[in-house]
């Protein structure tokens, strides 16, 4: 969950706040106001404090317009495009379906002080990509990836919904053990580097995360040894599927 706020009028949107009591306090501390509360998506680990995050601060709640049945009383549904303002900060909406059917991903372009940013849910995570098995579809997420998160510039700074960085690095490895810019950002969490206040962005997710790497030959042939199949049946799409159906079952 994130808290984010406007310099100057201190207002601020909370993007998933589970821990309510976090959110709420952290808000206090910061002398922030808590305008908007977003979902990502529909599950119930990113929902589940809205309603006492909304009863303390009567913050509107906007959602994906399709997750509005999934999700009660959402105020504004949201499509592609669209922008969530708070104060001087504006979000920009994408619409990123494959974790689910409904899934929002929202972007801020950056500022002459401060790199781009994407706070991305079950989208995207440091080092992976979310599961599909809970309501999404991995040959619409491998679309979301070529269509949009694999066309973002390599300074967009990453905020996923979780930290599985160092077992998604673990997977990356087993996958294409020869990746050295995993080896050493694994190494680095192995001699203490704190995975929970380290941000990656897009540039450092295209070498160490394998979903990002479709097209490599190590990574390929080890699918096609795995799964008993013609190396050559592999193009980008089911290179990716068949990635997601072994990090499910690893
Ligand atoms: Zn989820």
């Amino acid at each position: 969950m994130y808290l984010l706020a406007c310099e100057k009028t201190h207002e601020a949107i909370a993007i998933d706040p589970l821990d309510h009591a976090l959110c709420l306090q952290a808000a206090k501390d910061k002398g922030w106001t808590i305008k908007t509360v977003a979902n990502t998506h529909h599950h119930h680990d990113h929902i589940g404090g809205n309603g006492p995050v909304i009863s303390a601060t009567n913050a509107k709640l906007v959602a994906h317009v399709e997750a509005m049945d999934a999700i009660p009383n959402v105020d504004r549904g949201l499509n592609a495009g669209d922008e969530l303002t708070c104060g001087e900060l504006t979000l920009k909406i994408m619409d990123t379906p494959g974790h689910t059917m409904s899934h929002i991903c929202l972007y801020y372009e950056g500022s002459d002080t401060e790199m781009p940013a994407l706070f991305c849910g079950d989208t995207l995570f440091n080092a992976g990509v979310g599961r599909c098995d809970f309501g999404g579809e991995p040959s619409i997420l491998h679309k979301t990836f070529e269509e949009q998160i694999f066309l973002l510039s390599d300074s967009v700074r990453i905020y996923p919904g979780h930290d599985y960085i160092e077992n998604n690095l673990e997977f990356t490895l087993d996958r294409e053990p020869d990746n050295q810019s995993a080896k050493k950002l694994r190494d680095k969490f192995k001699s203490g580097l704190d995975a929970e206040s380290f941000i990656s962005d897009i540039g450092l997710e295209r070498e160490i995360n394998v979903f990002f790497r479709l097209d490599e030959h190590q990574v390929r042939v080890g699918i096609a040894d795995s799964l008993k199949i013609d190396v050559n049946s592999l193009d980008r799409q089911k290179t990716f599927i068949c990635l997601r159906g072994l990090r499910d079952n690893w």
